[in-house]
């Protein structure tokens, strides 16, 4: 998975060496020498990660930091602070301005890769959300992009398995009362642990007395219920190569002993957001099959969404006492423009009308196809003498000028609308569309191109 990468650093030697290690693993970098400059690359152009060194003039790593993730335009933006060795307190501003992780100077190539690619596979993570988000339906979007900002890292559910109960306690303190930890000792029952739960990390260490840490990684990667379970593997500088091999395992990422705290609460917080965001992407694709609610043809919603919804808006309007204005509306004599003037013509004068009929009601109506050249509308908080005042003033609009579809004249098109309001606590979803069908029956019957009331 390639990424694009800012690499920020005020000393054109840091960024070289940064650059030639990243361009050397196919990832595609960018470079700033400032803080500003940062920023304003972050606003215009396309970045995945950014690797921010702290200890800059002017305007340093925690200010930077702190500008985009106060900027909705850029607070997805993982960013990779590149702090001090000896500077713990760094770290813990670090986590105050909102960084999602760190690395030390010297920078060590596999602490490296290893950072860049768990944030990468974040960031890809958060960008399907907001893809998803924004390409799906008004509401649709509404709902995800809520969601996705309303997803917290805190109160994460995490397994610790060790086998050293001390070092495990340890840990356990570091990452409680943010988080709710167990603890197991015994590595041979981590699948039965698993199974069942609903832990959203693993922290796994690497000194298992007695059992391949490996093993517990992938008998977790292998169970359908934990696939997707992130794991952080706590290791040892000495257990570098086993700790290579278990990245392309799989494993999400490690963490070096002796533990440091704040870059341990780091690490956890990446994954257990990347966790819940792959939770609510899942989550956001049903939600979008399921609302697969609009009409193609004429962009309103279908007749599937408008069931769903009327059954919810009349429940409210009853249980508020509030009005509620039911209007179907048919097209008169359609059948005679496919007859005279083709298929196409008659597509292209529905969706002329129903750009009409959408321009003359209001945002909170909700205008569904109801199938063929029928539609309806439904308006909450509007009474008689409001729905009538739509109606006709939708019905003027069809008729008082043709339709320029392509044929070789303007078509001269109508309506016909019947109207009904919600009237008793016993309306329900069918009395009103069977009494606004009445209506409109009536309305085709007086002569077309009318609007008539049927009241209870
Ligand atoms: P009335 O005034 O009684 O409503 O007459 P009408 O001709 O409008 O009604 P009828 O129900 O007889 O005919 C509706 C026609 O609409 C028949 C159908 O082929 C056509 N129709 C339904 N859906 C579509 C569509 O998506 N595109 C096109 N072009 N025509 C459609
Ligand atoms: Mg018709
Ligand atoms: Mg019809």
């Amino acid at each position: 998975m390639t990424a694009r990468v800012l690499i920020v650093d005020d000393i054109p030697t840091n960024v070289r060496l940064l650059e030639a290690r990243l361009t050397a693993e196919y990832y595609d970098v960018v470079t700033a020498t400032n803080g500003p400059q940062a920023l304003e690359i972050c606003n215009t152009s396309d970045v995945d990660i950014v690797l921010l060194d702290v200890m800059m003039p002017d305007m340093d790593g925690f200010e930077v930091c702190k500008r985009l993730k106060a900027n909705p335009k850029t607070h997805h933006l993982p960013v990779l602070m590149v702090t001090a060795l000896d500077q713990p307190s760094d770290r813990v501003r670090g986590l105050e301005v909102g960084a999602d992780d760190f690395l030390t100077k010297p920078v060590d190539d596999m602490q490296l890769m290893a950072r860049v690619k768990s944030l990468v596979r974040l960031k890809s993570l958060t960008d399907e959300l907001r893809d998803r988000a924004l390409t799906g339906q008004q509401i649709a979007i509404e709902d995800a992009l809520r969601a996705m900002d309303q997803i917290t890292t805190e109160g994460g559910s995490i397994l610790i398995v060790d086998t050293d109960q001390r070092h495990a306690e340890r840990i356990k303190g570091y990452l409680t009362p943010a988080h709710k930890v167990d603890i197991l000792i015994q590595p041979a029952d981590a699948v039965f642990q698993v199974t069942g739960s609903h832990y959203e990390l693993a922290l796994v260490s690497m000194a298992l007395d007695d059992f391949d840490p490996l093993r517990v990684c992938s008998q977790i990667r292998t169970l359908e219920h934990t696939r997707t379970l992130p794991i952080i593997l706590v290791a040892d500088e000495a257990d570098k190569p086993r700790v290579v091999r278990a990245l392309d395992l799989g494993v999400n990422d490690f963490i070096s002993r002796p533990v440091e705290r704040n870059e341990l609460a780091a690490r956890v917080r990446t994954q257990i957001r990347r966790h819940r965001y792959g939770l609510e992407l899942r989550q956001s694709v049903n939600n979008t099959m399921a609302l697969a609610v609009t009409d193609d043809m004429t962009g309103l919603y279908n007749r599937r969404y408008f069931d769903r919804h009327l059954g919810v808006m009349l429940s409210k309007a009853q249980a508020q006492d509030r009005d509620m204005a039911v209007m179907l509306l048919d097209i008169d004599h359609f059948k005679a423009v496919n007859d005279g003037h083709g298929h196409d013509i008659g597509d292209a004068v529905l969706k002329e009308f129903s750009l009409r009929l959408k321009r003359n009601i209001r945002g909170v109506d909700l205008a569904c196809r109801f199938g063929g050249e029928e539609f309806v509308v439904l308006m909450p908080d509007t009474d008689f003498r409001q729905a009538e005042a739509v109606a006709e003033r939708v019905r003027e609009a069809v008729a008082e000028r043709g339709f320029e579809v392509g044929a070789s004249r303007p078509l001269t098109v109508t309506v016909s609308v019947g109207v009904t309001l919600q009237e008793s606590v016993d309306d329900t979803a069918e009395t009103l569309i069977k009494r606004a069908d009445v209506a409109l029956y009536r309305a085709k019957r007086e002569g077309r191109n009318r609007v008539v009331f049927d009241a209870a």
